[in-house]
């Protein structure tokens, strides 16, 4: 590509689900786009090192799990057998194939795709290095941020060795630790501990906080512990790692300390999954006059805009919650307002997702949410105990409850401890956007029998209606 002073009308920077959609949607408005980003494959974190490559091993290491487990019903399978390069062969299948999707869909919209990293050089000019080692100067008229995130590092334990990982190492596995030690209690340690203990790993989880998971409610969190508590070597709560020290035969000595005490133990590798931190250190941004917020995430208002108004940020260089389906949604809004729509991002919730098994989802508000801001709400739980489907899948530890205003009876939050509780939030998320009550769902015929029926039933609760369960008049 030449270099011209010819301005662009939109140049978005970043190849992630936030940066491709919002290309995408540009350009199907009318935009003349490029798209930049660093890597040769679209899809950014999400799709190469994130969302779908953690999704992929979680499906193997749920069809080892319940190949175990399925000796209860009388099915009896051999020890698995695990060849890694076709694990790896069948995930970065998974990956290409999607990849090669978005840079078809980019292609039929006439979208300039650059791989190479762009700095800013003002509010209209970026200087991108390709991957030829070409420089490009592009001048534009719109701008969208959308850069992303990367593992936080911490000095004293992120050394450089190969025994200690990342989240993105992880993923890319070469062997089967005997011995992992997950830093971080959060989703992304968990779902890759489940990974690892299922392919045969000891895994020992250490969380700074008194919780795992700290974001979600302690009653959806309980059933995951205790199923966890069985297959991981050790969970560490209220526990700091101080020190992670590699020894010659490339092991690497953990200390940790829980209150006073500290103690030590010996792990093949360890994870560390202690959080992320937004992409906006080496792209020039002082050369725009956007200044970051304390955290390095870029401030927005409701219709993406930064402080400089050609200028916009999607994603998670915008904050909490970093999650891909909050970026993509953003980065449509981003492109409705650069093409003249007053669209804003006002959602009444984002839903959040545990790929564990069971997994955890919820919507809206949780309980530790309301209870923080002093607002007063009815509950109803349905044990899945109760569920025909629940027992006949054998995923009784299960329960859907549903959160609303004692005033108006408005659905707040809905929390679902279970399987497939990360597709099931999809009904609650309607529910909450269309600002529903619970009748308008337990007037809603689910079909029989499944798990969303369980939504149903706890409607049925707060209403007064249920029959599925036995609940005394007060
Ligand atoms: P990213 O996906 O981070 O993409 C940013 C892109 O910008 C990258 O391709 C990068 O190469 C490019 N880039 C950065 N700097 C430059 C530059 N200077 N010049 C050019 N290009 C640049 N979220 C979920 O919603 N569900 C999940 O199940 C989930 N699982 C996850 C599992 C793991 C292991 C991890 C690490 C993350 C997971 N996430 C999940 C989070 C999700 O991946 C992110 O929220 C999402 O990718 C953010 O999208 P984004 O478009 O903001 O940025």
């Amino acid at each position: 590509m030449k270099n011209t002073n010819k301005k662009i009308d939109l140049v978005v920077i970043g190849g992630g689900p936030g940066g491709y959609t919002a290309a995408f949607r540009a350009a199907d408005l009318g935009k003349n786009v490029i798209l930049i980003d660093k890597d040769n494959n679209l899809g950014g974190v999400c799709l190469n090192r994130g969302c779908i490559p953690s999704k992929s091993l979680l499906h193997i290491s749920n069809l080892i799990t319940n190949a175990k487990e399925s000796s209860k019903f009388g099915v009896q399978f051999k020890k698995p057998s695990i060849d890694i390069n076709k694990i790896h062969n069948w995930k970065n299948n998974v990956i290409s194939n999607l990849s090669n999707g978005i840079s078809k869909l980019a292609e039929a919209r006439n979208i300039k795709i650059i791989n190479g990293k762009a700095k800013f050089k003002s509010a209209t000019q970026l200087f991108i290095k390709d991957q030829q080692g070409k420089d490009i100067d592009i001048f534009f008229n719109d701008c969208i941020i959308a850069t992303g995130s990367r593992s936080q590092t911490i000095s004293h334990l992120n050394k450089k060795h190969p025994s200690i990982l990342n989240s993105k190492d992880a993923l890319n596995f070469t062997s089967i630790p005997k011995s992992l030690l997950v830093i971080g209690g959060g989703y992304i340690g968990l779902e890759l501990g489940s990974v690892f203990s299922a392919l045969g790993s000891k895994v020992t989880v250490a969380e700074f906080l008194p919780k795992l998971l700290n974001m979600a409610d302690n009653d959806l969190v309980l059933p995951l512990y205790n199923v966890l508590k069985r297959k991981f070597e050790n969970i560490y709560l209220s526990t700091e790692v101080t020190s992670l020290i590699p020894q010659t035969n490339g092991s690497i000595i953990s200390t940790f300390k829980n209150n006073e005490k500290t103690f030590k133990n010996s792990f093949d590798n360890v994870l560390i999954c202690t959080g992320r931190v937004p992409n906006t250190n080496d792209i020039c941004i002082e050369k725009t006059g956007i200044t970051l917020d304390e955290n390095c995430f870029i401030p927005v208002n409701q219709q993406q805009r930064t402080l400089i108004p050609n200028i916009y940020a999607i994603g998670d260089v915008t904050g909490s919650p970093m999650l891909a389906h909050k970026a993509s949604f953003e980065g449509k809004v981003a492109a409705e307002v650069i093409s003249g729509m007053n669209s804003v991002y006002k959602p009444s919730a984002v839903p959040s997702v545990i790929y564990t098994n069971p997994e955890i989802a919820w919507a809206g508000y949780t309980e530790n949410e309301l209870k923080n801001l002093s607002q007063e709400y009815n509950k109803a739980e349905f044990p899945w105990s109760a569920s025909g489907r629940a027992m006949s899948i054998n995923a009784t530890n299960g329960k859907t409850k549903i959160l609303t205003n004692k005033e108006n009876t408005r659905i707040l939050g809905v929390g679902i401890v279970g399987e497939h509780a990360g597709d099931l939030i999809s009904e609650a998320m309607l529910a909450i956007e269309m600002r529903a009550i619970p009748e308008d769902i337990a007037l809603t015929i689910h079909p029989h029998p499944t798990l969303s029926e369980t939504i149903f039933n706890a409607s049925e609760i707060l209403t007064g209606s249920i029959t599925d369960l036995y609940i005394p008049k007060k």
